[in-house]
């Protein structure tokens, strides 16, 4: 391992921030942190038609909401600056400039439409397409007759023959034939350079050692190797992390898929910690049992030889689970202070900023019952507003609409005499009056419970007494005798 470890994460900001990129970031991160080394955020925004300041900004608030800090990059600044590939245009001119001097690069003037009928040759004769190499050895005068026709040109990188080996990290050695590859666009008609250019004179002159990136980028190793070895540069040690894909193993795509870390995870509820620990054992693990693990625990144990080749599956059920761990295992003030961007309502709102305490009772109850942050308006309006639910809700299991009626007069006439509404005292009572009115306990308090909360799943109904105390127990209980008085057999 080399003594100064620099890794980076290299986004295109020309979507918001992928699922597949905090991943990436993730690994990138762990691996700087736990070998002492420098984690670089560089946007490779030279694509002008697709990168939006927007994504960028996507990608920098997501990373920060992840706790995926970087050492060097935008918002820090750093020695090997800037950071924004369009800031770095009189950098990439030198490289290409050298390239086209030495002969390693060409000006190619092949109009697209040639270009394609090219290919359909090809295909015809069942060859892979590849571009022929018409604009190699052009003459100067075939270069001022092209020139003098108004003609652009892209600039391509001669590709000859050979083996290109990578030597993976996490794949080991993979062969490429360069044969197939064909003289690569390095830069577009409009002077802009590709990413596959800027990405490796980047990685060299901000002395990148390692880079490590999802395995669709592997046939760019290949290319990014031979740019290297022409413009006599290091290469980096590549790593490329396995693929991430569908339960049916297909590929996750923005289109069908939740891959926005903004708009289906932050905002859907989900925290930080869960989607990091998530993500970690996507390609990564431990080599034990364990599950649950803290940035700190991954910081500690993050090995790269412990990253897998086989495609990673995604399951969001897990994801879920494992959401749900992290809001159990969070404080409670946390919790309480977090949901409350989910409660959109602006009555609600004021009710719970008027009154957080009892917020904090509320969410200690529910705390449990949370899989996502989102969760939490469906789980405790009703201790603000009155349930609404059918009379046939009230009826328990295996009773009826009598005794139901009957439970519900008990239970009110037991709890109209006692004042103090705590869980012990209130279980004691409930119970006792069931037994006296031969009525099983689970019967009555069934039907107190979704007085209370209009829900079959709830809180605990002790909890519940506690927490709307005498007056609103006894008022919902009487709204709800009616309804059932109301129910016709
Ligand atoms: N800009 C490339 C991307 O977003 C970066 C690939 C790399 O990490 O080298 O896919």
């Amino acid at each position: 391992m080399p003594d100064n470890i620099r890794v980076r994460i290299a986004p295109s900001p020309t979507g918001k921030f992928h699922l597949g990129t905090a991943r990436t970031a993730l690994f990138n991160y762990l691996f700087a942190k736990r070998n002492n080394g420098s984690f670089i955020l560089r946007m490779e925004d030279t694509d002008a038609e697709r990168s939006q300041d927007q994504f960028a900004k996507d990608i920098i608030d997501g990373l920060l909401w992840l706790g995926i800090g970087w050492d060097e990059g935008p918002e820090v600044g750093g020695e090997f600056g800037p950071y924004y590939q369009k800031e770095r245009l009189d950098k990439y001119q030198v490289y290409i400039d050298q390239l086209l001097e030495s002969g390693a690069a060409y000006k190619c003037y092949c109009t697209p439409e040639e270009l394609s009928v090219e290919r359909e040759k090809q295909q015809k004769q069942g060859l892979a397409p590849k571009y022929s190499g018409k604009c190699r050895n052009l003459s100067d005068e075939q270069h001022q007759q092209y020139e003098r026709d108004g003609r652009t040109f892209v600039i391509r990188f001669k590709v000859d023959p050979q083996k290109v080996v990578i030597d993976d990290l996490i794949r080991g050695k993979v062969e490429y034939d360069a044969g197939l590859m064909g003289d690569f666009v390095i830069v577009r008609t409009d002077g802009m350079p590709l990413f596959v250019f800027t990405n490796t004179i980047d990685d060299y002159l901000m002395k990148i050692s390692h880079v490590l990136r999802g395995e669709e980028h592997l046939p760019n190793a290949a290319k990014q190797i031979l740019l290297a070895e022409a413009l006599n540069f290091m290469n980096p040690q590549f790593g490329h992390l396995p693929l991430i894909l569908n339960a049916d193993r297909s590929k996750m795509s923005k289109r069908k898929n939740p891959v926005s870390v903004t708009d289906d995870y932050r905002a859907k509820g989900y925290l930080p910690e869960a989607l990091i620990n998530f993500l970690v054992l996507l390609g990564w693990s431990s080599g034990t049992d364990q599950e649950i693990f803290s940035m700190q625990e991954l910081i500690q144990e993050f090995q790269i030889d412990r990253v897998g080749k086989s495609p990673s599956i995604f399951d969001p059920e897990k994801l879920l689970w494992m959401n749900g761990y992290y809001i159990r295992n969070s404080d409670l003030g946390k919790i309480a202070h977090l949901t409350q961007e989910f409660i959109t309502d602006k009555e609600l709102q004021k009710e719970i900023e008027s009154d957080v305490q009892r917020y904090l009772q509320v969410i200690a109850l529910v705390q449990d019952r949370l899989k996502t942050l989102a969760d939490v308006k469906s789980l405790i309006t009703f201790f603000y507003r009155k349930p609404e639910y059918p009379a046939s809700l009230l009826i328990a299991r295996k009773s009826d609409k009598q005794r139901t009626e009957k439970a519900l007069t008990v239970a009110e006439r037991t709890l109209r005499e006692i004042d103090q509404y705590s869980v012990d005292v209130t279980e004691v009572s409930l119970r006792k009056a069931a037994q006296a009115a031969e009525l099983k306990d689970g019967e009555l308090l069934w039907s107190v419970r979704v007085a209370l909360s209009g829900s079959e799943a709830s809180p605990g109904v002790f909890e519940l007494l506690e927490i709307f105390g005498k007056d609103e127990s006894l008022q919902r209980i009487e709204t709800a005798l009616k309804i059932i008085k109301s129910l016709r057999e």
